[in-house]
């Protein structure tokens, strides 16, 4: 009779309680369960940053950001107000497309 059974069935299946998934606070730095919109400790918001690409060194850049944080490139093209008619215009625009004065 060779009974070899052992009696590793209740082996110890702990398995660490934190979730796997966990959104880090960009303010705070606490963990919260991912799907949670506002942090629970300083109720920042946790959805992500929409990142665009500098035009200019193809980086990746927070769309909130005025300017690349790689190569300091103007991100966000700026209006001018037409100081006539008050339209606005992109900048780099030299006459107004409303009235036609010149701008710059
Ligand atoms: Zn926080
Ligand atoms: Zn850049
Ligand atoms: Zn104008």
């Amino acid at each position: 009779m060779g009974l070899a059974m052992g009696t590793t069935m209740a082996e110890q299946m702990r398995r660490p309680t934190t979730p796997e998934r966990l959104v880090v606070c960009q303010g705070c730095g606490a963990t919260n369960p991912i799907g949670t919109k506002f942090c629970g400790n300083c109720g920042k918001s946790l959805a992500p940053v929409p990142k665009v690409k500098c035009p200019k060194c193809k980086a990746e850049v927070e769309a909130t950001m005025k300017f690349c944080g790689s190569c300091g490139a103007k991100l966000k093209p700026e209006e001018i107000d037409c100081p006539k008619c008050g339209a606005k215009s992109p900048a780099g625009t030299k006459f107004c497309g409303e009235c036609g004065k010149k701008l710059q």
